[in-house]
């Protein structure tokens, strides 16, 4: 390894930040850990991360839907976690997931499309 690749690495831990939050399903605090990226371009603030979470409960496991509502630096102002046990609730929720990054995508697209327009204009005018 040289000092190239150190610094590297270095900068990537930089970019990884340790958050905890309180889960009632299995009444402890769990530690997560964030790529400081994942807040830049976020249209609005807190934004949502959502992820899947599995606890044992009476030898079975179950899967949390756990989502997490995040400030620009990565700090977990709410929480909601839901228990997984019927796929109706997981589709929905696919779909919605699904639905709202369609949603971002549109509007970074629309913003493209208005800077183009801009450029356009003003390239006429030189
Ligand atoms: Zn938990």
């Amino acid at each position: 390894m040289d000092d190239s690749e150190v610094s590297v690495n270095s900068m990537r831990e930089n970019q990884i930040v340790k958050r905890r939050y309180y889960c009632k399903f299995c009444d402890e605090t769990h530690s997560i850990e964030f790529n400081k990226d994942i807040s830049k371009g976020q249209p609005r603030f807190p934004f949502s991360y959502v992820y899947v979470h599995i606890y044992t409960k009476n030898d079975e496991e179950k899967e949390l839907l756990t989502i997490l509502y995040l400030d620009n630096d990565c700090k977990i102002r709410g929480t909601d976690i839901k228990e997984l046990n019927n796929s109706d609730i997981y589709s929905k929720t696919h779909v919605e997931a699904k639905i709202a990054a369609l949603d971002e995508e549109n509007q970074k697209l629309k913003e493209e499309i208005k800077r183009l327009k801009e450029e356009l204009i003003q390239l006429r005018n030189k």
